[in-house]
């Protein structure tokens, strides 16, 4: 039986018996714009393309007395003493999560954490509870268009974060005794110790042990007592072809490191001629111009840089110390310039669409992560699944047009944008995420999946029903404060206006494929019971 969305979500009450108390209200003195992770973008080609690409090997006796900003700067410039310039992949990935003091493993503060209005940043979980309950409504949907299976349902979110995203679709779900008791396991990826335990005390109480084993970490939630297992990598976690996973990615794939490139033209005596055995011969002299890419790549800022020797762009804080590093664009090809603008019909196009100049950001990661999900739902040569089943939600900014995100990597500290190269480890780095790219690994991975979207946020919550679902909690939260908190949080998600957070961020699903037949509840489909 096929009713319309707004109908059946329409009794709130029944899909959301136990509502929590108001989240929001702690959150709604914080101003609308700059304290989520998209507040502008940083400009890397005028302030950084000027730069030679020269300054990876330095004089070592220049550097020795100089003062890092952070250990971890200091680590990451001994390095490139040795290696020369390092892909902007390398330093992300080291900024972010690497065990000398990366942002998510270790480096902040220990009374503080990456959230919140202590924190960094403010994600729509931690807005409102409503985002949520709206994903567990979302997975239920999907669950009963697939069959409501009884058994080998799993729950996977990478990038946890607090827990709160989990918390509130366990809550949700919990209502369901159906789809609840289908549930076989949890698995979280998560790559801070912090957080982990963030989450395990949210989901199975402060008091719950946590167990290690060579797959990760394991506790038992509050929920069900189901059994919840933490891995690092999402590749940790067994693939087996009777689970129905559902997969939800929230703000995680913003936080995967990306290679930039830029495309130059290079002269015809310069450019790299293809090998040959007779270099000698006419026809194999190259005489034209060559476009190739060239990888953006880092390397130290020079010793006493200031702001304003390094041009800080005036949309970043220069309340940090100055950059201790800067991006270069290498001289010649790198190994990935070689073959990641070449891995995407959509890249090689820009040769011709663009030209010299055009700039692009590759994630190689995320590409990791969309084919597994892909395999996971729908099978692929190594993991054949007779059945596709389950269902992956990404949400995450970036652009909705399937254009490809360039100059996008920004830094943030304490709700303000500063330098991605200022303070390393102590500074959020994020990038916009590439739906269309993601899209594409899906696909080409697992040809049991279809992908639906992107859709703004603001048009998934708002066809998810979050207008009627809020209007139960704010009648509930009362007329006063705590009633107008409600309902300016849920309306901060849906926010259409300019860098609005139902304008900015994107839905996209990956579903088993069905000849696009069934659209999913959010991207326009109807709920199926
Ligand atoms: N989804 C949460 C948190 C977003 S922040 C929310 O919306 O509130 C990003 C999360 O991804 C954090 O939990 C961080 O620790 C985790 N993370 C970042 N990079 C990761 C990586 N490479 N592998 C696993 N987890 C990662």
């Amino acid at each position: 039986m096929k009713s319309a969305v707004p109908r059946a979500l329409r009794n709130a009450r029944r899909i959301f018996p136990r509502a929590s108390s108001t989240r929001s209200s702690s959150l709604s003195s914080l101003p609308r714009l700059g304290n989520n992770r998209l507040s502008g973008t940083t400009t890397l080609t005028s302030q950084h393309r000027n730069f030679s690409a020269t300054t990876g090997l330095r004089d070592i006796d220049e550097d020795k007395d100089r003062k890092w900003s952070t250990p971890l700067a200091k680590q990451l410039a001994a390095a490139i003493e040795l290696t020369g310039p390092i892909p902007l992949a390398s330093f992300m990935r080291m900024c972010l999560t690497s065990d000398i003091g990366g942002y998510y493993t270790g480096a902040i503060e220990k009374d503080r954490d990456q959230f919140g209005l202590k924190g960094d940043f403010v994600t729509s979980p931690e807005i409102s509870q409503v985002f949520g309950e709206l994903i567990g409504v979302w997975f239920l949907t999907e669950w009963l268009a697939q069959g409501r299976q009884s058994q080998g349902v799993e729950l996977i979110e990478v990038g946890p974060g607090r827990g709160t995203l989990m918390d509130d679709v366990l809550r949700t779900i919990q209502s369901f005794p159906a789809i609840a008791n289908s549930i076989d396991a949890i698995y979280m990826v998560e790559a801070s110790p912090e957080l982990r335990m963030a989450q395990k005390n949210l989901l199975c109480g402060e008091d719950a042990p946590m167990t290690e084993s060579k797959v990760g970490y394991h506790s038992v939630c509050k929920y069900n007592a189901l059994p919840i297992v933490w891995t690092e990598t999402i590749k940790s976690i067994p693939i087996a072809p009777q689970k129905m996973p559902f997969i939800v990615a929230h703000e995680f794939f913003d936080a995967l490191p990306i290679h930039a490139f830029e495309l130059v033209s290079v002269p015809a005596s310069t450019s790299e001629a293809p090998s040959s055995t007779d270099n000698s011969s006419p026809s194999n002299k190259i005489t034209t111009p060559t476009l190739q890419w060239r990888e953006m790549l880092v390397s130290p800022t020079p010793p006493g840089s200031t702001h304003e020797s390094l041009k800080t762009p005036a949309t970043q804080s220069r309340e940090t110390p100055p950059p201790d590093f800067q991006l270069t664009r290498a001289t010649s090809s790198t190994r990935h310039s070689l073959y990641l603008p070449e891995s995407s019909p959509r890249f090689r196009a820009l040769k011709s669409t663009v030209g010299p100049g055009a700039l692009l950001e590759v994630c190689p990661d995320a590409s990791l992560y969309a084919s597994d999900f892909a395999a996971r739902i729908g099978g692929s040569p190594q993991h054949p699944k007779p059945k596709p089943s389950g269902a992956a939600l990404i949400l995450d900014y970036g652009p909705g047009d399937g254009t490809i995100p360039t100059n996008s990597l920004r830094g943030i500290r304490k709700h303000r944008r500063v330098s991605p190269f200022a303070e390393p480890g102590l500074t959020d780095l994020s990038v916009d995420v590439d739906f269309a790219g993601i899209a594409e690994s899906a696909t080409r991975a697992s040809e049991g999946v279809e992908v639906h979207g992107p859709v703004a946020q603001g048009v998934f919550l708002e066809l998810m029903g979050i207008r009627e679902r809020a209007e139960v909690l704010a009648k509930r939260a009362g007329k006063e404060e705590k009633g107008r908190a409600v309902e300016k949080a849920w309306r901060r998600l849906v926010d259409r206006g300019p860098g609005g957070m139902g304008k900015v961020y994107q839905a996209l699903a990956i579903l088993p494929e069905n000849g696009g037949r069934r659209r999913p509840v959010g991207f326009g489909g109807e709920v199926v019971q």
